[in-house]
């Protein structure tokens, strides 16, 4: 079983009720420790890492408004890159939850706040739900966010990337998509056609200034030059190095106590402790 095939088991089962269920993470010592990218919403605050049965330091947290990926290079996808590289993330998972804030804000709504904050729509770029990366699915949202992460040329692909929905009021945690499905080398292999497509996402951006998209410090930033048309220049990892880091089997529960997932919170979560 894989690591986060065990977390959810175990968050099934705590959320169930069963006391018993927890995860030893030294059996899983190979995946960790994991990244995660999840929403700003404070309701999530007490959930992390319980709800994973993870221990705070194999747990590396992203977070941002709506969990939102805009890129395969976009600041977060590079903040992802970087946990990986320099921080030693073995696995990623972009964890959106449910009763998400974004995804109720439609692109009206969302001028309407900014202008009360004094920001005048001229001072946006004309497609906002693009620029801002909005969503009405939180599901749909984590899929995208997936896609991006597993396709973008910083990230390797011996790194799994999983979707996930949590629950806020239950802290349950379910699957979006299975990054160990995703890693096949079929899928690598149609990397060097797609990885560089969404610098054409920047294209409704291209006349608002945000320098944060010119990519100037990249050293890719030939291939990734907008008015370069020049094939990418910048050659993937071969897809014979797409295989998963060794993933110990967990064999008999052994020597130290589980964590347990706590991911049962009472609707007043803010100062409570988890219920037992
Ligand atoms: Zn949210």
């Amino acid at each position: 079983m894989h690591l986060f095939e065990a977390i959810i088991d175990a968050n099934h089962r705590a959320v169930a009720g069963d006391n018993s269920a927890g995860l030893h993470p030294a059996d899983f010592a190979d995946a960790l420790p994991v990244i995660a990218l999840t929403c700003i919403d404070p309701r999530l605050n007490p959930l992390f890492p319980n709800a994973l049965a993870l221990p705070a330091e194999d747990f590396i947290w992203l977070r941002n408004a709506g969990n939102i990926i805009t890129g395969t290079l976009s600041s977060t996808t590079r903040s992802l890159a970087l946990a990986c590289a320099v921080k030693g993330g073995r696995e990623i998972a972009i964890i959106g939850h449910t009763d998400c804030q974004v995804a109720k804000t439609t692109t009206t709504m969302l001028l309407e706040k900014l202008r009360a904050l004094g920001v005048e729509r001229s001072q946006l770029p004309e497609n906002v739900s693009d620029f801002f990366g909005t969503f009405g699915s939180e599901r749909q949202n984590v899929i995208k966010a997936c896609d991006f992460a597993r396709t973008s040329p910083l990230i390797g692909p011996k790194i799994p990337v999983h979707g996930l929905m949590i629950d806020v009021a239950t802290g349950k945690l379910d699957w979006v998509v299975n990054g160990y499905e995703a890693l096949p080398a079929n899928t690598l292999a149609q990397m060097p056609a797609t990885q560089f497509a969404s610098i054409g996402d920047l294209g409704s951006c291209k006349d608002f200034e945000m320098g944060e998209m010119k990519f100037p410090e990249m050293k890719i930033g030939d291939a990734a030059s907008p008015e370069s048309s020049a094939p990418p220049a910048v050659v993937p990892p071969p897809p014979k190095i797409a295989t998963l880091p060794p993933l110990k089997i967990p064999g008999k529960m052994a020597v130290p106590p589980p964590i347990k997932p706590r991911p049962t919170f009472a609707a007043g979560y803010q100062d409570q402790p988890p219920r037992r």
